[in-house]
């Protein structure tokens, strides 16, 4: 883990109704401990309850991120879709991009990018999800894959600084599973050399994705240079994310 700060992105994915609203009051009251203040918090729910958090999380130091954006960046007859301007007037500050469900829904590397660049024109900070799938891990070309994803979704992206980049192996989201630390510690390391390689920022945000809890928290913290994480289902019930901020922090 770094010394800086540390991220906590809560994706909800399709789930909370206008009761969750008052279910993040102990996630707030530690966001304003001191001793808490390394601690990012960025809530990502669906869209429909968007404007709610913005209004509930004002005044403290968490953020409200979406969980995906439109390519064209401002209006259009896109039915279903929202742009990167309109998440912005809500209060929106992050946006995440090219997550394992979105891309089986049809998201492609090159439509991420387009994706990315509109975010970026209107100053989202964007959360990169990269991974491989099981069957890629088996034949050892987990890097490469990522490699791809990195270079396709990046392109003729030169700034890094408001680009976070999740590591998820597929197989580890929803599933309990877990990589071992060491091999965690060297995709970590590999993805980070090889963009500091490709960007003049040599500080990088990379999160690690995927089945994250209160037991295996332990474990994950341990990894070298990861700047946070990205976390699902444990990020829907308030004890259980502030027990992973907790044990991350001390
Ligand atoms: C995710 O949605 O990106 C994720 C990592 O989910 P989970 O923590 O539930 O595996």
């Amino acid at each position: 883990m770094t010394n800086t700060n540390i991220y906590f992105i809560a994706n909800w994915k399709m789930f909370g109704d206008l009761t969750s609203i008052n279910t993040i009051n102990n996630v707030i009251k530690l966001s304003k401990n001191k001793k808490f203040k390394k601690a990012k918090i960025v809530y990502c729910p669906p869209y429909t309850l968007l404007n709610e958090f913005f209004k509930k999380i004002k005044n403290t130091n968490i953020s409200i991120g979406a969980q995906d954006c439109h390519e064209v960046q401002e209006f259009g007859a896109f039915t279903g879709g929202i742009s990167a301007s309109q998440l912005k007037q809500v209060g929106v500050n992050y946006v995440i991009l090219g997550h394992s469900e979105r891309r089986a829904a049809g998201d492609t590397n090159k439509k991420i990018n387009k994706k990315i660049i509109s975010a970026l024109k209107k100053k989202l900070n964007i959360i990169l999800c990269v991974g491989e799938n099981l069957k890629e891990r088996k034949k050892g070309i987990s890097f490469n894959v990522v490699k791809k994803q990195l270079d396709n979704c990046l392109k003729q992206v030169k700034n890094l600084k408001p680009v976070l980049i999740a590591y998820e192996p597929i197989w580890s989201i929803g599933t309990g599973k877990i990589l071992n630390i060491s091999d965690l510690n060297l995709i970590i390391k590999q993805i980070r050399i090889y963009l500091n390689k490709k960007s003049k920022n040599k500080n990088i945000k990379i999160l690690y994705g995927g089945s994250v809890n209160p037991k295996n928290i332990l474990d994950l913290k341990k990894v070298s240079n990861i700047n946070g994480f990205l976390i699902g289902n444990s990020s829907q019930k308030q004890n259980i994310f502030v027990d992973i901020i907790k044990k991350s922090i001390i």
